[in-house]
């Protein structure tokens, strides 16, 4: 295959130009794509031949699938008639990154397996800490340091572990789990957390569901009442995870009096903001992490509203040593002198895989290219669309909002004893936009998540209208 002349460097060259020509036009076609797929189950797989093909195709073929197989198969999260679940940006600079990652095809296991892949990462998490305004225990010059993960999922069952670990006196990597571990989340807190429960052997009966205020936020006195209750009862509380940012409705739990609990009972305590971190870029949307000093791991998604594109979730913890007490390991093959050193850090002992991509790379041109006032402008521009957008929504007399938004997402219903009208309005401004819904409190309502790349004040204006015409009609 090596003197084939479709996978030369002048083929990459000819074939890439085209590639980034293709995802151009597909930047400037979003506001005319239908933002849902109509098609059905079935319908991609079966524009597919039976088998893999026996002899080479042009690149050229490939390209053109992109239109007759693709893209009518997608939803469009870069549409910006988009405000389903959460923003899912990405950017030129993280393309670009991207693409060069995909070009070195680096292994970044360890320091020694290219030493630029860790650095670069331990430099930029570091950036984000100053940035973020965040502990600064958390900076890799200190005692703890930050990774990217995969996933906001994946850094919270990392950050789980090493609580177990911890809170086990760092036995249970040998012995296997032999303590009445408990864990809490607020009721709105991320499905994410209830999968760490299962897949850490802790189960899910372990984990205790703290209600939450009308701000959707846990509320603490129900949290110290219930970790009391469950210590008279011979239980562990070891973990707590609490929220910044709520997937439904957007609540902010208050870290300094969980963290106080939490500290009281030496529980770990964790704090999920995959969205809403990326706002603590603004120095004045910083109140949501007032006790953030309390906290021992941290995480947030660059690949939701940093324009960034996935997968990048930042994961930092205040000690690393819990973190590599849970999941560092040491097989023969990987011994060399950088790691025995002491003077270097395997980022293989901070996550769950072994092997890692350059993740580093996009995450680092997007803060380059942007630069921290670039992407303060856009954060703050969203936060300002959606408050406008919410307060259109609050003085219409048949509108109910579930709470002033407080940044990207609001949530609303159609003022009615029953849900039938909101479901009708969804469904009717489904035809035309990508929403979701949530249902708080026994009620529907549903979601507008703002905050995509494309998206500006005129296509919120749009929805309100197409809202108001909907609850008319
Ligand atoms: N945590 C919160 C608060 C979320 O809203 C989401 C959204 O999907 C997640 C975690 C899961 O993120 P990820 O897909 O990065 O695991």
């Amino acid at each position: 295959m090596h003197g084939d002349p479709n996978l030369s460097p002048e083929a990459l060259e000819r074939d890439g130009a085209a590639v980034l020509a293709w995802i151009a036009s597909y930047f400037r076609s979003l506001e005319s794509l239908p933002v849902r797929s109509a098609l059905r189950p079935g319908d991609v797989r079966s524009m597919l031949p039976d088998r893999a093909p026996e002899h080479p195709e042009p690149f050229a073929r490939c390209l053109e699938d992109m239109d007759r197989v693709v893209l009518p198969g997608l939803t469009h999260w870069q549409s910006p008639r988009f405000f389903g679940y959460f923003p899912c940006n990405t950017s030129v600079p993280s393309i670009l990154g991207e693409l060069l990652a995909a070009g070195l095809a680096t292994q970044g296991m360890l320091w020694q397996t290219s030493p630029a892949c860790t650095e670069i990462e331990s430099h930029v998490l570091d950036w984000l800490v100053h940035l973020l305004g965040l502990p600064e225990a958390f900076l890799s010059t200190s005692t703890g340091g930050g990774v990217i993960q995969d996933s906001a999922s994946s850094a919270t069952l990392c950050a789980l572990l090493a609580a177990r670990e911890r809170a086990s006196g760092f036995r249970t990597r040998e012995r296997g789990i032999d303590r009445p571990f408990v864990a809490y989340c607020s009721d709105q807190a991320h499905s994410s957390v209830e999968k760490a429960m299962a897949i850490a052997g802790i189960g899910t009966d372990h984990l205790r569901r703290i209600p939450t205020d009308a701000q959707c936020a846990m509320r603490p006195e129900p949290l110290a009442e219930r970790m009391a209750q469950d210590r008279a009862a011979g239980m562990e509380p070891f973990f707590v995870t609490a929220t910044i940012g709520t997937t439904a409705a957007n609540g902010m739990d208050p870290l300094t009096a969980i963290g106080r609990i939490c500290a009281r009972e030496g529980a770990w305590l964790h704090v999920d903001a995959a969205m809403s971190g990326t706002a603590a870029l603004c120095p004045e949307f910083r109140g949501m992490h007032e006790g953030i000093h309390l906290v021992d791991s941290y995480c947030f998604n660059p690949h939701k509203w940093m324009f960034t594109n996935f997968d990048c979730d930042c994961f930092w913890v205040r000690d690393r040593q819990a973190l590599l007490g849970a999941l560092s390991i040491l097989p023969e093959y990987l011994r060399n002198e950088a790691s025995e050193s002491g003077a270097v850090i395997d980022y293989r002992d901070w996550q769950i895989p072994l092997g890692r991509r350059f993740r580093a790379l996009k995450l680092w041109f997007v803060l380059r290219c942007y630069g921290a006032e670039g992407l303060r402008a856009r954060i703050r521009e969203h936060v300002a669309d959606t408050a406008w957008l919410a307060g259109r929504i609050a003085d219409d007399p048949r509108l109910e909002l579930l709470m002033p938004p407080p940044l990207n997402l609001l949530c609303f219903r159609v003022l009615d004893e029953d849900d039938a009208p909101t479901r009708r309005l969804l469904a009717d401004l489904d035809r035309v936009y990508f929403l979701t819904h949530a249902v708080i409190d026994g009620r529907f309502f549903i979601r507008v998540a703002a905050g995509g790349m494309w998206t500006e004040r005129h296509h919120l204006a749009s929805l309100l209208e197409a809202i108001r015409n909907g609850v008319t009609g």
